[in-house]
């Protein structure tokens, strides 16, 4: 059976709209969002790609840089190779693409495409 998880919280869910339909007190809208990337062995946090071995973990810690201060996880699958959705830039790996400036992003950081 297929499992759902919150990308705010972690928590997990047999369907998705079960999980939409529940308040989240660790996501920005209030309600769950589900996590739409693969079912994976580790997980990055998308705004400071820290590496976790799954989603309950990485949601639990703080994270200094995403904007609701919790680690939120990229959803995208794991490659050779992050692009930076804002400017295209490429990158080893999503720890380093995290870390520098990014004159296109609203956030002054480079943020992985999928
Ligand atoms: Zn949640
Ligand atoms: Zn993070
Ligand atoms: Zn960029």
């Amino acid at each position: 059976m297929a499992k759902y998880f919150c990308k705010h919280c972690g928590q997990e869910f047999y369907d998705v709209r079960t999980l939409t339909q529940y308040p989240c007190s660790d996501s920005p809208t209030s309600m769950h969002v589900p996590y739409e990337g693969e079912e994976s062995s580790k997980y990055f946090c998308f705004y400071c790609g820290q590496e976790f071995s799954d989603i309950r973990t990485l949601t639990q810690y703080p994270c200094s840089d995403s904007p609701t201060s919790k680690h939120v996880p990229y959803e995208g699958t794991i490659k050779d190779k992050y692009l930076c959705k804002h400017c295209g830039q490429e990158f080893s790996d999503l720890r380093t693409l995290t870390q520098y400036p990014c004159s296109n992003s609203p956030r002054n950081k480079h943020e992985p495409r999928r």
